[in-house]
This record gives structure tokens, sequence and C-alpha cells, in this order.
């Protein structure tokens, strides 16, 4: 390319780091996949309906399948986002909306679906609470499902993408990053797509590096530029200069050679260059994230998020059954700390074999703690089958979205009475989730009750900043690395200052952040399997004493 002509460089917002280099692929992803007659006959109708009750058939059997697939190979909570979607195909009052569309306008159960979902979608997207900005995108993924099926189609949209692009497209979908999961593309750059998105779970664990937020990437990227995506920085170089390719290149391999060595080390322990010994530990919710948390030199489980035992069933768990789901999962653990998080559910999540009252704000209403404390019996159950698995691991139990200091009390008089009913020698270690702005703010009441403090920073920053994790629209409020978090964190060290403090939010996989969570008090980082290597690495290069500046 001639040096004159003007390299590209549009900003967006990095949700999954990373730097990568490929040639664009725009994809569109229409809601209309394909050519129907929208109007059929009246004699028709019954055979519409049949084709969708067939196709609704059809899909809801694929999404099983494939929710066990997710779950073995990728992720166990995008493996919930099926079960998820597969509610939302049967669900009756839905049905009915689609029958009515059919018979009532003469319209093919295609173009009833596409009416009907789209219908459904602007409901949900209007509405305020968390469960209906989320199923935005599940809802428009069920419909291109569902009218898939009806015309036979069987690929992808995904399927004609090259190896190796850059993909453009203007939100990823959660059965697009499924797709995603077997290919080798290098980056995906995306308009819409909070961090706290599925496209952003998942690319992280993927290690694939996305950015989102870019305005009007769909009309003003070129197919078939060469791109330097930098996901650090949130920025895209299109048609880069032969200069910007170089810099770009040599950076590229520094990092990973900065990986590499990290990846050597991993197994060794990570101790700051003031002689502190700082344990890191792993977020797991599926026996593959132990596994690889073990190799990336985790020295124990700092957070099991347990909720996709739950989710789905028809009946709740038995005790056999939460223990044979936990052993699985932790075994590659055995022998050292596993951090057993008791169930954190909410209104928003629905349990099948509960009935929930309608909430008007599931986030500030029954989750985690308060919800487990009016079903005594579920709490009870879950006790029971940790306080089995205690005998053959080294289990801490964990208490999420802890408020007041009766929060964490209750549930130590359950696990002193059921210990002693099960003859147990000595009880798990009990630590309280500290996520809220109440509980950093009323440590010493809490700490009175439990061993341990871990620091939920993603929802921390939810309840400080009143901004929803799940929603780009107020992105700009949430800010999980702000002042004000810190200044919680370094409230609850100065007013608890012998109570170990560990952190599990996302904020502790963040390099540029350790030093200032060391200075805390943080001694405990709790992160995903990929990145253990790199942060004992960053540990290792930084001080417990090193003195405040003055904005910290
Ligand atoms: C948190 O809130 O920071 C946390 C670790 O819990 P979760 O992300 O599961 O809510
Ligand atoms: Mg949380």
């Amino acid at each position: 390319m001639p040096e004159k002509e003007i390299a590209l460089v549009i900003q967006g917002a990095p949700i999954s780091p990373g730097l990568a280099e490929g040639i664009i692929h725009v994809h569109h992803s229409p809601l209309d996949p394909i050519d129907v007659p929208g109007h059929i006959e009246q004699t028709n109708v019954e055979e519409e309906i049949w084709h969708l009750d067939a196709a609704t058939l059809r899909i809801s059997d694929d999404l099983i399948t494939l929710a066990a697939k997710v779950e073995r190979e990728i992720d166990s909570r995008l493996a919930q986002v099926f079960t998820a979607h597969q509610l939302i195909l049967l669900d009756s009052s839905l049905k009915e909306e689609l029958k009515k569309e059919i018979a009532g306008n003469l319209v093919s159960a295609s173009s009833a679906v596409k009416t009907v979902f789209l219908r459904w979608e602007k409901r949900f997207l209007l509405m305020e609470s968390q469960i209906a900005r989320d199923k935005g995108d599940d809802i428009r993924d069920v419909a291109i499902r569902l009218r898939n099926a009806l015309a036979g189609i069987t690929v992808h949209p995904l399927d004609e993408i090259p190896h190796g692009c850059v993909l453009v497209t203007s939100r990823l979908l959660p059965s697009d990053t499924v797709f995603l999961a077997g290919r080798s593309t290098a980056a995906v750059l995306l308009e819409y797509g909070s961090a706290g998105s599925h496209a952003a779970l998942f690319s992280r664990e993927m290690g694939l590096p996305c950015i989102s937020r870019l305005h009007n990437l769909m009309t003003t990227v070129p197919d078939g530029a060469l791109a330097l995506v930098d996901a650090y920085k949130g920025t895209v170089t299109i048609r880069p200069h032969e200069k910007q390719k170089v810099i770009f290149r040599k950076r590229a391999e520094d990092k990973e050679h900065s990986y590499n060595l990290a990846r050597e080390r991993a197994l060794n322990p990570a101790v700051t260059k003031d002689g502190v010994a700082i344990s890191v530990l792993a977020n797991v919710g599926c026996s593959d994230d132990t596994e690889n948390a073990m190799l990336n030199g985790a020295e124990g489980v700092g957070l099991y998020r347990m909720e996709r035992v739950y989710l789905g069933r028809v009946v709740p768990p038995s005790i056999d059954e939460l223990l044979n789901e936990m052993r699985q999962t932790l075994s590659a653990a055995k022998g050292r700390t596993v951090c057993v998080r008791l169930l954190d559910i909410g209104a928003d999540k629905p349990l099948p074999f509960m009935r929930f009252l309608a909430e008007t704000n599931p986030s500030l209403g029954r989750r985690g703690i308060r919800l487990l404390c009016e079903y005594p019996e579920l709490l009870k159950t879950h006790l029971r089958a940790v306080l089995e698995l205690a005998r053959e691991f080294d289990v801490h139990v964990l208490v999420p979205m802890v408020t007041l200091p009766d929060d964490v009390s209750v549930v130590k008089e359950y696990l002193t009475q059921l210990g002693s009913e099960m003859q147990l020698s000595s009880l798990p270690k009990l630590g309280a989730m500290i996520e809220t702005p109440a509980a950093a703010l009323s440590a010493r009441e809490i700490a009175k009750h439990v061993d341990f403090l871990s620091f939920g920073t993603n929802d921390l920053a939810q309840y400080t900043f009143a901004a929803d994790r799940e929603n780009a629209a107020v992105e700009q409020y949430f800010n999980d690395s702000a002042d004000a978090i810190f200044r919680l964190l370094r409230i609850t060290h100065d007013d608890v200052p012998d109570v170990p403090l560990s952190i599990c939010g996302e904020l502790a996989g963040r390099p540029a952040h350790i030093p200032k969570l060391l200075q805390c008090g943080i001694r405990t980082f709790s992160i995903v399997p990929p990145l253990i290597p790199i942060i004992k690495e960053v540990i290792r290069n930084s001080l417990v004493t090193a003195p405040l500046t003055r904005n910290q």
C-alpha cells in the first residue's frame, strides 16, 4: 500500500485482551435468513402449526445436546444459556402467540416467528430488569434457530467465515460464540456488547481478543482489509502502514515471549519482591476449569460457582447428586483448598422447581443467601453435601450476597448443628463474600462470624455505582477499578486488619491493579485459569509495602 494512503484507526471498549492481526470479514447476521412466502390460505393453517411444532421439538432436542456439549467442552455458564433458550422455546404464552399469529393473520410459521419474536425482543429491551436486557440476544438467537429449522437450514451462518480472519459483526449471539470455539478466528470486533455479556465471557475464556462498542462498525469497516487489533487498548488499525505493522508485530512477539516465560514459571509460588507469599487460586465452574487451573499453577480453588447444578432441573438435586457433582468438578484440586460458594441464585435466574414471586428489581431482591434463608431445606441439603465433601477435601464455604452480619451467623449456626449431627471432627472455614457496600462497611461485625472475607468486585461495583453489570447502556457507570471501590477495600482492611482478605471478582485478573490490591491487604487472588501464570508473574514483580501515591 502506498505510504500516503491513510490508515484508519478506530477506538472501542476492550472486552477480552490480546493482540491479533488478520483480514477483516464483515458478517451480517440477518433475522431474515431465507425468503419465505408470508401469506397462506386458511386451509394451510394446521399444516403450518404442525411445521412449527415439529421445528420446536427438533430445536428443543438440539438445545439439550448443545448445552451438554458446551458444558463439557467450553464453559458451564455458557451452557446455562442454552438451557434458558430451551425454556424460552417451550414457553406456553409464546407458543400461543405464534399460533394466533398464524391462524389470525394467515401467515406462514416462519413469518409468525419473525413477527412474534421481534415483538418479544422489543418488549424485553424496553423493560427495566436485568433478565430482560439479557434476554434480547437470547430471544433473537432462538428466533434465528427456529426460522432456520423451518427452512431446513442446518449450517450455521458463520460456517463461511475464513480461518484466521478478524470477524466484524454487530453483536455476538450465544450460539455464534459456540460456533467460534472450533475456529481459528484471530479476533472479534463488535458494535454492541458489554464487558459482562456472553460474548465477553466466552472470548475471555477462549483467549480470543475482542473489542466492542465500535460505533457504526458495519458501515465503516472495509471487508477484506488487513487489521491490527489491540484489544488491550481497544484500538483497531485498518490498512496499516509498513511501520505500524513492524511495531505491532514486535509488540505481539514480546507479549508472547513473556506469556511463555510466565507459563514456564507458573508452578512456582508467587512471592512479592519484599518476600510476602501470595496465594493464587482459581475460579471454576466445571472439571475442565479445575484441570486447566492446576496445570497453570493454581494453588487451589478460590471460587467454585455451582449454580449450574441447580439450573434446568425440575426437582432439586439430592445430597448425593450434589456431592458427586462437586467431587467430579473439584477432583483435580484434591489435597488443596477448595472454596465452595453457596448457591448464588436470584429472582432473575428462576429455578424451575421453585415458584418465585415477581420482583420489580431482582438484583436488589432475594439473591444469594437471602433466598437460601427463605428456603431452609434447600440450604440444609446444600450444607449437608458440602460437609460430606469436607470429609474428603479441604473445603471452605463462601456465603454470597452478604449485607448483614445475620446473613453469615445463620450459616454458621446451621454448619455447627449439621456438623455435630454428622459427627464431623472439625468444620470447614467460613467466608463472607464482600460484594455490597453495606458488607464492606460492616466488616467488623461480619468478621465476628467468619474466618475470611472475599471481595466479589463484580457485584461490589454493580451495587456501589447502582449500574447493572450486564447492561451496556450504563457501562460508563460501572467501573470496578474506580477509586470508590479501592476505598471500600481499604476501609475493610483498616477495620479488620487481622482477617484474611481475598478477591475473586474480575478485577483480580487485571495486571495493572495487582500492586494496589496488595496494598489494600489482599493476600489471596482467585481468577480464571488462563490468567494465572501472568498474575503470578505480576505479583513476583510487585511490592506489598510500596508507598501509596496521593491519588491512591
Ligand atoms: C463477584 O460478584 O465479583 C463474583 C465473583 O461473583 P459473581 O461474578 O458470580 O456474581
Ligand atoms: Mg457476585
